[in-house]
C-alpha cells in the first residue's frame, strides 16, 4: 500500500496507460482523480473519483485545483501521437501536438505545483516517448519534438523544486499494446493496402523482444516512480522499451 493517505491526479485515465495507472494506485491505496474528456469510458471505472475534461481547455485546467485541492502525485500520460515527417505533417498535427503533448502538461504542473509545495512534497510524472530526444523515429516528426520538449520541461522542473521535496521525472515507452497503437496499426494497414495482421506484424518486428509492452508494465513504472520508492530519482529519463535502443 505505498499510496495510502495519498491523493494521485492520472490524466488520460479512461483508456491505456493512464487507465491502467490510476487502477493500480487505486489498488494500492491512493485516492485518485481520473481525468479524461471521455466520460463514458471514465464511468466503468470503479472506486476512482472521475473529471471529465478536455485538457485542451486552459481555463478548466486552471480551475481544478480549487476543486480538487492539494495533490500529493500528478501523473500527466495524455498524449497525442501524429504521423508524417516534416514535410507530410500538417501544421494542425504540429499544433495540437504542442497543445496537447506540452502546453496541457505544462499548465497542469503549473496549477498543481503550488498545493505541493505548501505540503512540502509531491511527485510528478510525465509520459514522455522513446521517440523524443532519446531517439529519432521515421513518420513521427511532431510527436517526437513534443515528447522531446517533455522531457526539457521535467528535468528544468525537477532541478527548479529538487530542494523543495518536488521530483519530477519523464517515462518514455517504446511501442505499447494500447487502444491508440491499435488505431495506428489500422491506420498503416489503410495507408499501406495491407492487412491489420501485418501491419501489426511490422510495429512487433522492430521489437528486440519480438513482442509489444503492455499497459500495466508501463504503469507499474509510473507507479514506482510516484511512490516514495523512488526518493533518490528526480529529472531523470525513464526508458522502457524492451530493448528497443539499447
Ligand atoms: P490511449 O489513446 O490508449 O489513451 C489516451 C487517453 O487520452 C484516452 O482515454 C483519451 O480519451 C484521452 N485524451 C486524449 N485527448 C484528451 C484531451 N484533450 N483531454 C483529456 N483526455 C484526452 O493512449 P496510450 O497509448 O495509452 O498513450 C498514453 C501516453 O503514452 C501518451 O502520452 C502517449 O504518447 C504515450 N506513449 C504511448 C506509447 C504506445 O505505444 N502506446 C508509446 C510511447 C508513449
Amino acid at each position: 500500500m505505498r499510496f495510502r493517505n495519498k491523493t494521485a491526479l492520472v490524466t488520460a485515465a479512461a483508456h491505456g496507460i493512464g487507465r491502467a495507472a490510476a487502477l493500480r494506485l487505486r489498488d494500492e491505496g491512493a485516492r485518485v482523480f481520473a481525468l479524461d474528456r471521455d466520460g463514458a469510458a471514465l464511468a466503468t471505472l470503479d472506486g476512482v473519483e472521475p473529471i471529465v475534461l478536455d485538457l485542451l481547455d486552459p481555463k478548466a485546467i486552471t480551475a481544478l485545483p480549487e476543486t480538487l485541492g492539494a495533490i500529493d502525485v500528478l501523473a500527466n500520460i495524455a498524449g497525442f501521437v501524429a504521423a508524417g515527417s516534416i514535410l507530410s505533417g500538417s501544421d494542425e498535427d504540429w499544433m495540437l501536438s504542442f497543445d496537447l503533448n506540452v502546453h496541457a502538461m505544462h499548465r497542469m504542473i503549473r496549477a498543481f505545483l503550488p498545493g505541493m509545495l505548501e505540503r512540502g512534497g509531491g511527485a510528478i510524472v510525465n509520459m514522455s516517448s522513446i521517440a523524443s530526444s532519446v531517439k529519432g523515429i521515421p513518420n513521427r516528426h511532431a510527436y517526437g519534438a513534443s515528447k522531446a520538449a517533455v522531457i526539457g520541461l521535467t528535468k528544468s522542473v525537477a532541478a527548479d523544486f529538487v530542494a523543495k521535496g518536488i521530483r519530477c521525472n519523464a517515462v518514455c515507452p517504446g511501442t505499447v499494446d494500447t487502444p491508440s497503437l491499435r488505431q495506428r496499426v489500422a491506420e498503416q494497414a489503410a495507408a499501406q493496402g495491407i492487412s491489420v495482421e501485418e501491419a501489426h506484424a511490422a510495429f512487433v518486428a522492430r521489437q528486440p523482444m519480438g513482442r509489444l509492452g503492455q499497459e500495466d508494465e508501463i504503469a507499474a513504472l509510473v507507479c514506482y516512480l510516484a511512490s516514495d520508492e523512488a526518493a533518490f530519482t528526480t529529472g531523470a529519463v525513464h526508458v522502457i522499451d524492451g530493448g528497443w535502443v539499447n
